[in-house]
């Protein structure tokens, strides 16, 4: 599933791309994907991309009073063609703009558990998709102040509370994993429990292994727009993610005999970190 860095990498692909153009033409090929394509769509064809942003897992086409809101879902892509005309449209290929001249955008959605929403500028903040998020991971206010009062009293570990989009909008399980092994913080710690300053170190970290990891995907831009949209990790080298069984690189580098990455399961995900150095 694309995590935030990968939906921050998309965006910045199709910014240059999109940006200041107008939408000629929005073509949906079903009734819609997770939940049904939004009614009145056609009332965006003719207006000008004025930005393109993201809010969590979500981008956000601005369409003068309104805006166009895609969610990649599982298996979601967006693929930018130069020339829309020459395109064969493929299997799963539900969601298609017409821009000016001969490009536009295609979304397709195998699995289906994308959306595409629209909503009145004006009405974003209340939206349900919306109301409750928490702090962008890598905004000013998201803070280590922040991160621990709102974590404050909770009796679920923190690998799970992190999760919660409500506490900080975007996190997923990999860069979950990657931002405690960083704190050096055990994942199934009482989120409550943390001090203010575990809670300052947490927040750096993260912010440090979603920044890295938009940088990697800034390096792979390049394919991206040219080939088929193909949304990766990048070659992001994760330090636990996945690693079961290999041995932790931070103990490596202080006792010989460093132990091995684990995994267990909390909250019906994988999570993986070392015994040894995340307490
Ligand atoms: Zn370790």
């Amino acid at each position: 599933m694309p995590e935030l860095p990968e939906v921050e990498t998309v965006r910045l692909g199709l910014e240059p791309f999109m940006t200041g153009k107008t939408v000629r033409k929005i073509t949906t090929h079903r009734e819609g994907l997770r939940v049904p394509f939004p009614e009145g769509l056609a009332r965006l064809q003719g207006r000008k991309i004025d930005k393109l942003t993201r809010r969590a897992k979500y981008l956000l086409v601005h369409l003068g009073s309104d805006i166009l809101i895609i969610h990649l879902g599982m298996s979601g892509r967006i693929t930018a063609m130069a020339n829309l005309k020459n395109h064969k449209r493929a299997k799963h290929d539900h969601f298609i703009l017409d821009l000016e001249g001969d490009g536009g955008i295609v979304f397709n959605d195998p699995r289906r558990f994308g959306l595409v929403l629209m909503v009145a500028e004006k009405d974003m903040a209340h939206h349900e998709a919306f109301k409750s998020l928490g702090p962008e991971p890598l905004s000013k206010e998201f803070t280590g102040k922040i991160l621990h009062a709102r974590l404050k009293g909770k009796k679920v570990p923190i690998k799970i509370a992190l999760l919660d989009q409500r506490v900080v909008a975007g996190i997923g399980n990999i860069y979950d994993c990657e931002a405690l092994f960083g704190a050096g913080i055990a994942p199934q710690r009482l989120a409550g429990d943390l001090s203010a300053k575990e809670c300052d170190v947490l927040v750096k970290c993260i912010k440090d292994v979603l920044a890295k990891a938009i940088k990697a995907g800034g390096s792979s831009l390049k394919d991206y727009r040219k080939a088929d949209g193909e949304l990766g990790y990048f070659q992001y080298g994760f330090k636990v993610y996945d690693r079961e069984g290999e041995i932790c690189p931070r103990c490596a580098a202080e006792i010989k005999k460093a132990p091995l990455i684990q995994r267990i399961t909390q909250g019906g995900r994988s999570t993986f970190f070392c015994v040894r150095c995340q307490k």
